[in-house]
């Protein structure tokens, strides 16, 4: 029997970036363990440590490793000690190079409400009960890249900022088709979300999503829907929506929104991708939606839910591995429900506690 083995480049970055990961590390040693498959996991300085040693946020021959790369499991970057060096000099560039050479188009953001945490939501259990969602972001296009855009002074010394929202149909189709196939692994449902009503773009988007569905998903429903109303949906009723899918702009506010209905920013995972499941092994990257955190950065009380939940997005998404995947989460659930929580959740366990109780949860399943 051949044994699979998938190359990883493992990106712990600043602040509590290393303190998580090494919690997520053991996790897929684990999984690793107990699977026919290696992983291969290299390690390099990406952020604000790599400006420390090498005077550039990301040096070109990491760059390189990613794109060799099945997958990068990124932890997160920047802090007050690199704030202020100037333009090039900043943490974020790190990630935002990755994205941009990788051809990364989606941002994957799930919103799952774990059954242990229904007390820790903003919204009544009744409405979030069960909440499973999972938006998709086009990442690539729209209001943050489109051209024209500036800052002009008129003749009266008054100013004016612009900036052009546009999609193509080949942009739309790309997110659109990723949108689905993650429907069809789900609950089989896709609300496409625009302002069609006010732009043209919004209208484009609306034509192409419905063009994409009849020719080639026919299978999985589609919903049309206003951004402001999506809004209101989300807190009225979020447990209509299985995967939504929208622009950049919409796709920002939305899924801030969304993440915010199921507890902690230590708990909520996130996957950039640039493929279909037809290209399944294009490097896609792997993170957690929160930051560096200094205020707790060297504490080891940082909660390791969402790097984790990361590799477990990494093992369905880019691994082909969705039992492994599978397993990892229910490891999470089962540990908060035995009452492993750090102070972000209320409860007093450190970093590495919690690592050791989804081990030992993990052991138990496999
Ligand atoms: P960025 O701009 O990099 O997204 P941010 O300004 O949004 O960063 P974060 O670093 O995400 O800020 O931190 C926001 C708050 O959430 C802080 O109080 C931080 O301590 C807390 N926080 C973030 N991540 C975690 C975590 N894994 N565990 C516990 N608390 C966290
Ligand atoms: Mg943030």
């Amino acid at each position: 029997m051949s044994q699979s083995s998938f190359r990883i480049l493992v990106l712990p970055g600043d602040g509590v970036g290393p303190e998580v990961m090494e919690q997520a590390v053991r996790i897929l040693k684990h999984v690793e363990a107990q699977s026919d498959t290696h992983f291969d996991l290299e390690y390099a300085l990406a952020g604000g440590c790599a400006i420390d040693a090498h005077g550039t946020p990301l040096l070109d021959e990491t760059m390189e490793r990613a794109r060799a790369s099945h997958a990068v499991l990124f932890g997160s970057v920047g802090g007050p000690k690199w704030e202020g060096l100037g333009f090039n000099l900043r943490p974020e560039i790190a990630i935002l190079r990755l994205r941009k050479e990788l051809n990364l188009f989606a941002n994957l953001r799930p919103a799952t409400l774990f059954t242990p945490l229904i007390d820790a939501s903003t919204l009544k259990p009744e409405v979030i009960g069960g909440l499973d969602l999972m938006i998709v972001r086009e990442c690539a296009g729209g209001l943050y890249f489109g051209e024209p855009r500036g800052i002009e002074t008129l003749r009266n010394g008054d100013k004016r900022g612009f900036n052009t929202e546009t999609y193509s149909t080949q942009e739309i189709e790309r997110v659109g088709r990723v949108a689905f196939q993650l429907a069809s692994d789900r609950r089989n449902q896709v609300c496409s979300v625009e302002k069609a009503n006010v732009t043209e773009s919004g209208l484009v988007w609306r034509e192409v999503m419905s063009a994409l569905h009849a020719r080639e998903f026919p299978d999985v429903t589609l919903r049309h829907m206003y951004a402001d109303n999506c809004a209101m949906q989300l807190v009225r009723a979020p447990r209509q929506f299985d995967v939504i899918v929208t622009g950049n702009m919409f796709g920002d506010i939305l899924s801030d929104l969304a993440s915010m209905l199921t507890g902690s920013l230590g708990m909520l995972p996130s996957a950039t991708i640039g493929a279909t499941k037809a290209e399944l092994f294009n490097p896609a990257i792997y993170e957690p939606i929160h930051g560096s955190a200094p205020d707790i950065a060297g504490k080891g009380i940082a909660n390791p839910m969402a790097q984790i939940l990361s590799v477990a997005m990494m093992l369905r998404l880019s691994l082909g591995m969705p039992k492994q995947a599978a397993q990892v989460e229910q490891a999470c659930i089962d540990a908060l429900a035995a009452g492993a929580r750090t102070p972000d959740l209320g409860g007093d366990f450190c970093t590495e506690q919690v690592g050791n109780a989804i081990l030992a949860q993990l052991e138990r399943l496999t």
